[in-house]
């Protein structure tokens, strides 16, 4: 079983996809958290981010994984380190886009990626897991929700990681991200001909695994 999950920044994806995870016991698969690991590497490295030559044997050279503990979270670990926290940072972010559109670096992230879902039942989520890493995924969900709520929840999210945002530079920022990753060549943000969608604006995490879950049952 393999369930796809796309979506725009702050659409309640990770959170919806760990929950969906636990209760079926699948392996989740947060494949932003890997772009976000390589982007974090290519800073702490002074590698050019405009460099996709140097940015693509970076990226062979990292070892990016999950690690679960008893805690509902899973770390995620760049080489050696437990980078989890650091690559929710606002700067990480600020330049994440940039790094994911290199064609290269998607094709090495995708093939990775694909490798990590082979023989598992999976929930992974990112922007083009139903168009490019899991064209066959049994179910294929995008969420989405209005730019203020997922500028709200993003702003809760970074409160709570001790990062001091204002909403307004948030709603900016996801904004330009969307649109740099709608915008790029390959493995854009984009709704399917075959996805589910699902407006998560009023809803709450319980509500959305509850109506993911009733889609699974009436198939
Ligand atoms: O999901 P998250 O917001 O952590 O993803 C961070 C960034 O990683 C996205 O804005 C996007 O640029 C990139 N990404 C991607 N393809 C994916 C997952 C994430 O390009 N499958």
């Amino acid at each position: 079983m393999k369930i796809a999950i796309d979506g725009p920044a702050g659409a309640g994806k990770s959170t919806v996809a760990k929950t969906l995870s636990q209760l079926m016991s699948y392996i989740y698969i947060d494949t932003g958290a890997m772009y976000r690991s390589l982007t974090w590497k290519a800073l702490q490295t002074g590698t050019n981010l405009n460099d996709e030559k140097a940015l693509y044997e970076l990226a062979e050279n990292t070892n990016i994984y999950f690690q679960k503990d008893d805690s509902p979270q899973q770390k995620v670990f760049c080489d050696s380190f437990d980078v989890s926290e650091e690559i929710r940072s606002p700067r990480v972010s600020s330049f994440v886009s940039k790094l994911a559109s290199y064609p290269s670096i998607r094709e090495l992230m995708v093939k990775r990626q694909r490798e990590m879902a082979r023989n598992h039942s999976v929930v992974m989520d990112g922007r083009d897991i139903g168009e490019c890493v899991l064209p066959d995924a049994n179910y294929k969900l995008f969420l989405t929700a209005s730019i203020e709520e997922r500028a709200r929840r993003r702003l809760k999210e970074m409160n709570s990681q001790g990062y001091e945002e204002q909403l307004e530079s948030i709603k900016n920022e996801i904004a330009k991200r969307d649109e740099d990753d709608a915008r790029r060549d390959m493995g854009a943000l984009k709704v399917l001909p075959d996805s589910i969608v699902i407006d998560t604006s009023n809803m709450t995490i319980e509500q959305v695994v509850e109506r993911i879950l009733s889609v699974i049952r009436e198939d």
